[in-house]
């Protein structure tokens, strides 16, 4: 698509605003709207000016000027709007010496597919992710001094997982029975599909959408896979559009993997393949119907996960869902159809060209376009160096002995060991100048200064059940 045809789709819809998006570190969406008479096709070359000072982990203020560079193919018709409006990717570029922005996500996944295909050895990357989510009604933060920081008030679940209430719950969803009974035991079909029709409305393809294990309103809409730089643009897309159209239905939802103590929490389960000249280059006759270059890139997988998990997992509330018990790995090892292990391989398709690793470390607080593109980082450097990964592990973890576990190559528990395995192995995403230092330095602190350290400050209210009569 060109900046042609980016005005002719504009005018097709009557739009009289553009909305130019750009995607931070953290994996936010960033916007500015624009009367659409205020740009013409220079504009595709020269891009508009922000202040780069502004945007977390960025500029400082003494070189705060950039420039966002609309990305014509990217065109969609906002569907949040009440006047029509287009709404159009932008690439982030340094205005003195007209280079990509080396802390512009979009830039890295970019970056990232160049030097796949730099290495031969393959020419792309399919990516399946498969984001789970809450919806409630209203979440009212009260400390209850039991473990569970707060009450959700939901229209399908008491709060704490139905199981302090009294009396007759059996119109309610059951601790861990989400999954799946129909309505109205579900009463959130309606709502999902209204989000599936967004979803299709701006391209995206959509293969099922259902209520997930926990009990409180946990739902999941699967994408049908697609190119990693399109699929994490879509990412970006999918949940603006989940969390809009919550709220246009009085509902919010948030993608914090466990907002509830004691239930199952979200993933973000990354189903990845690698492909050369139109084939596959999963399929196999190894372990799990795998090629050895499946294997190897596994054993990148796993050789990086921690440092993986920094990325794919970068909230202090992820690590509250990485434990046994609720259907989240625990430990890096390979498996086929244990879904206790970090990589899975489905075995629901005999055809080699459905062949594929499920890594189902991460979550739905990842960035998309980094996330993304360290898996695949992490794969090719398994490649390159032919790394072993090791015996698959087919046996439920969760009844593995904390001895037992112990000798696996464990995750980390917390973002603090996340980011230190992220400082300590960081040479797999800087290959080829695919992270930047500056990025993954900006990331670390970032996490560190505005995350943990605000978190180590505030007492928590589980300490009141512990120590308030020590
Ligand atoms: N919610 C689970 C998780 O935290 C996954 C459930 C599933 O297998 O889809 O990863
Ligand atoms: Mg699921
Ligand atoms: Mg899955």
């Amino acid at each position: 698509m060109t900046p042609k045809d980016f005005f002719a789709f504009a005018e097709k819809h009557g739009a009289k605003m553009v909305d130019l998006k750009f995607t931070d570190i953290f994996g936010t969406w960033q916007h500015c709207s624009y009367p659409i008479s205020t740009w013409d096709e220079g504009t595709f070359e020269d891009g508009v000016g922000f202040d780069g000072s502004s945007i977390r982990g960025w500029q400082t203020i003494d070189s705060s000027d950039m420039l966002a560079v609309p990305d014509p193919a990217s065109v969609k018709l906002d569907p949040f709007f009440k006047s029509p409006t287009v709404s159009v990717l932008a690439d982030i570029v340094d205005p003195i010496t007209k280079e990509d922005y080396n802390k512009d996500p979009r830039n890295v996944a970019k970056k990232g597919l160049a030097y796949l295909q730099q290495t031969g050895i393959a020419d792309s990357c399919f990516i399946g992710p498969e984001p789970e989510f809450f919806i409630f009604d209203d979440v009212r933060y009260l400390s209850n001094q039991r473990g569970a920081m707060y009450e959700i008030d939901s229209s399908e679940a008491a709060w704490n997982t139905g199981r302090s209430e009294e009396g007759n719950l059996g119109h309610k969803v059951g601790y861990k029975g989400g999954y799946f009974p129909v309505a109205p035991t579900d009463t959130y079909g309606d709502l999902r599909a209204e989000m599936v029709d967004e979803l299709q409305k701006v391209g995206i393809v959509v293969e099922a959408h259902h209520h997930e294990v926990a009990t409180a309103g946990q739902c999941e809409i699967d994408m049908e896979f697609s190119p990693l730089l399109q699929m994490a643009d879509q990412f970006m897309w999918y949940k603006y559009i989940i969390k809009n159209v919550a709220k246009r239905n009085g509902k919010t939802v948030t993608f914090m993997p466990k907002p509830v103590f004691d239930d199952n929490g979200s993933g973000m389960h990354t189903h990845i393949s690698l492909w050369k000249d139109g084939n596959t280059l999963m399929a196999g006759d190894g372990y799990a119907g795998l090629s050895e270059l499946a294997l190897h890139a596994i054993g990148g997988i796993l050789k990086h996960g921690r440092a993986l998990i920094a990325l794919s997992n970068p909230t202090a509330n992820s690590f509250h869902r990485l434990v046994p018990g609720f259907e989240a790995p625990v430990t890096l090892a390979m498996s086929q159809r244990n879904r206790s292990a970090s990589c899975r391989i489905p075995m629901y398709s005999g055809s080699p060209k459905a062949k594929r690793v499920e890594f189902r470390c991460p979550d739905p607080t990842a960035n998309g376009y980094l996330s993304f593109t360290a898996l695949m980082m992490a794969m090719i450097d398994g490649v390159q160096n032919k790394i072993d990964p090791g015996e698959p592990l087919d046996r439920d973890i969760y009844d593995m002995t904390p001895e037992e576990l112990a000798e696996t190559n464990v995750a980390p528990k917390s973002l603090d060991e996340a980011l230190i395995a992220l400082e300590e192995d960081s040479a797999f995403l800087t290959a080829g100048d695919v992270f930047s230092e500056d990025l993954i330095k900006a990331f670390i602190k970032f996490k560190r200064t505005e995350e943990l350290d605000p978190i180590r400050l505030r007492p928590h209210p589980y300490e009141f059940d512990l120590y308030y009569n020590a």
